[in-house]
């Protein structure tokens, strides 16, 4: 007898999930049907600040599969359609099609929620003010687009110094707009110690970003229902478009009214199948869950595209009837402002203290090709291992050309649980104009195992 498997949010998670599914079971076996609230499916979030910034010409080429290529494998998808209600004993959801109001019910046998994050939008004077954008969906990008285009003044505000902000804050000045960034923290990237988020701050303020750190934003000035200024606990800053890029928080707000089980952040819990903890039939992943820290052992809300879309493989597996686990993350992640690259994994330093952890902490300065042959540029590694043990704990790289892909060595390290020392001896690829013969992250391994030896 046929099952069927309903899909709520039809974007990386959501549509991995149905497309793993249905290469598992066919249609006589498994129906599927997603509902989507929005315009668009499987779209790349992550290129909005480079399609904004030019560097992407077409919309389009950010959407991986539309709805009508989804719909030709047999996935009944229902665009702008929102699931209002989960009824967990009764095995169905409520949705109402957001044209023309109608609400109906949809059984399922099996159930997977894929409902993304929602941007923190600070409940402001003037926050709802014209020239006031997100950039969380297509159509956000396209309205900031369009807002940019019509634009006389070139004055932007970004608020926010997490990657979304700093990579928005490049887009506006590849624009040809004079940016100030406004930040709350001491320095942008909090996802890094301030001494490396230091070097993202002057990387930014050499491409003249005018960054405010330390600096919170109290209201949002307007004029005849438009945004004049943005102002914060030090200043009034002038603006014609300001780009919100504050944060995110898990959207389950129907997982909660379900009674589906919650962590701290407010993601949804699961088993390492991705499964409801609790809850055979319902699965969930991408934003809207807490995935495990394999560094501190602890569940965090780590809002990723690259954990998304491996969720959906999993969860997609788990329902076709196969099995397949994910087994928590190490925190990687990376960014860059114009040509300086920044990445991390792993624990900062304030990690590994509220994990109860004693640490030693080096910083290293190398280049990125051996330092003779032409192009080599500096590059900084900040590694800490663990004391004692030598564990690796985490490691930050701010450089340029190959400084952040080379966090991907850390992040296999953490992941086999290596000390410092063993990673001195990494076979890692050496030609001059990859790499120094000791490539940095060994520099910093082997700096780093003899401060725990001295420790
Ligand atoms: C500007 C930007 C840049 C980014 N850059 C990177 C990057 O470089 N690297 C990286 O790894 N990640 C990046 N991300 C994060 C990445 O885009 C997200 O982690 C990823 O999209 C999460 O996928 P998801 O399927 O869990 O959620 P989402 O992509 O948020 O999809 C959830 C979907 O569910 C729908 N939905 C929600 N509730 C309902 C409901 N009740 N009914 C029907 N539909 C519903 C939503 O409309 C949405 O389409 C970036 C994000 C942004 C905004």
């Amino acid at each position: 007898m046929s099952e069927r498997l309903v899909v709520i949010g039809a974007d990386a998670a959501g549509m991995s999930a149905a497309s793993q599914a249905r290469r598992l079971r066919g249609p006589d076996e498994l129906s599927i049907v997603a509902f989507e609230r929005g315009h668009f499916t499987s779209f790349s979030a992550c290129g909005i600040p480079y399609w904004v910034g030019g560097q992407v010409a077409r919309r389009d080429s950010l959407i991986a599969r539309t709805a009508e290529e989804h719909r030709a494998r047999e996935i009944d998808l229902r665009m702008g359609a929102e699931v209002t209600e989960i009824d967990v004993s009764g095995g169905r959801v409520r949705a109402r099609d957001l044209a023309s109001g109608a609400e109906t019910w949809t059984g399922y046998d099996k159930l997977v929620i894929a409902t993304g994050a929602s941007p923190i939008r600070p409940d402001l004077p003037g926050i709802d003010a014209a020239g006031v954008h997100g950039v969380q969906t297509l159509d956000d990008g396209q309205a900031l687009l369009d807002t940019l285009e019509a634009l006389e003044g070139r004055r932007a505000v970004v608020v926010g110094g997490g990657y979304i902000g700093v990579e928005m804050a490049e887009a506006l000045i590849r624009r040809g707009f004079a940016v100030t960034l406004v930040d709350r923290g001491s320095e942008p990237m909090s996802t890094l110690d301030p001494d490396m988020g230091a070097l993202v701050r002057k990387a930014m303020c050499d491409i003249g970003i005018d960054v405010r750190s330390g600096a919170e934003v109290t209201a949002i000035r307007t004029d005849g229902g438009r945004v004049r200024a943005v102002v914060t606990t030090s200043a009034e800053i002038p603006a014609d478009v300001v780009v919100l890029g504050i944060g995110v928080a898990p959207a389950t707000d129907l997982a909660r009214a379900a009674g589906l089980p919650l962590g701290e952040s407010g993601g949804l819990l699961t088993d390492l199948a991705m499964r409801v903890r609790g809850f055979d039939n319902i699965w969930a992943g991408g934003d809207c869950v807490e995935v495990l820290d394999l560094v501190s052992g602890m569940t965090r809300h780590i809002p990723l595209g690259t954990h998304a879309n491996k969720h959906g493989q999993v969860i997609g597996s788990g329902v076709g009837g196969g099995y397949a686990t994910f087994p928590g993350v190490v925190g990687t992640a990376m960014s860059k402002v114009c040509e300086v690259e920044v990445a991390r994994t792993g624990l900062r330093e304030k990690d590994a203290r509220a994990a109860g952890l004693q640490f030693v902490t080096v910083v290293i300065e190398s280049t990125g090709r051996a330092g003779y042959y032409p192009g080599a540029e500096p590059m900084t590694v900040k590694m800490l291992a663990e004391r004692g043990a030598g564990r690796l704990l985490g490691v930050q790289i701010v450089g340029r050309e190959g400084a952040a892909k080379r966090v991907d060595i850390a992040a296999v390290a953490l992941t086999a649980r290596m000390t410092v020392a063993q990673m001195t001896m990494l076979d890692l690829g050496y030609a001059p104009p990859f790499s120094p013969v000791w490539d940095p992250v060994l520099v910093a391994a082997r700096k780093a195992a003899a401060a725990v030896r001295d420790s």
